[in-house]
């Protein structure tokens, strides 16, 4: 482990957020379907991260009820699927960004992600490559910035960052930079765990 990664396991636990260090993603994994129990119900929020580790997959086929919009084949179906993630007793996410000091930098364009990072389910795991961590707050959005335009171009969104890899702070109807959360000391109501992999993971 480098010595970025702990001091961002220590702010974080002096911050209230449970965390743990995984080298390598197999264990990551095997802790995170260890610590959700088989009759939960598993909200996801839009996460390259979580989908690569093929975590979605794993959790269905053991039972659980999970909420993913990824998985939805309408438009409507999505929202459905965005309202119960929230409510769901268990969040899985991504962060687009964890600083040393240990806060969780989120942009994003509906927010149902960041809400549910905050409030509703009793218990948020966020995982995050070693690639997502910054020195500090200015560090973290910039990060974050430079990497929209490859969700955008994922997701197939005609923003200008698609076309120029730049962000132009645009008015367009597609934005992804709606809303920015910074998650500084565990939310009250919610049980908030960082797994920190020691890998390079999601954008
Ligand atoms: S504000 Fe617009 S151009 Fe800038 S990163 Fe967000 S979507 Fe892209």
């Amino acid at each position: 482990m480098n010595e970025s990664v702990k001091r961002t396991l220590e702010s974080l636990k002096r911050n209230g957020v449970n965390a743990k260090y995984f080298e390598g993603s197999e264990s990551a994994v095997n802790y995170l379907m260890n610590n959700i129990k088989n009759g939960e119900t598993v909200g996801i929020g839009g996460s390259m991260t979580v989908k690569s580790l093929g975590i979605p997959e794993k959790l269905i086929e053991r039972g659980n009820k999970v909420h993913f919009h990824w998985l939805a084949k309408t438009p409507e179906e999505m929202d459905e699927i965005r309202y119960n993630a929230v409510k769901a007793d268990v969040y899985l996410s991504s962060t687009n960004a964890l600083t040393e000091s240990g806060q969780l930098v989120n942009i994003d364009g509906i927010g149902n992600r960041v809400a549910s990072m905050i409030f509703g389910p009793k218990k948020v795991l966020v995982i995050c490559g070693i690639n997502k961590i910054t020195k500090d707050l200015d560090a973290a959005l910039k990060r974050i910035k430079d990497n929209t335009y490859k969700n955008a171009r994922r997701l197939k969104l005609d923003t200008p960052c698609a076309h120029t890899e730049k962000c132009s702070d645009c008015r367009s109807p597609q934005r992804m930079c709606n809303v920015t959360t910074i998650i500084e000391r565990k939310p009250s109501k919610t049980d908030l765990e960082v797994i920190i992999i020691g890998q390079e993971l999601g954008y």
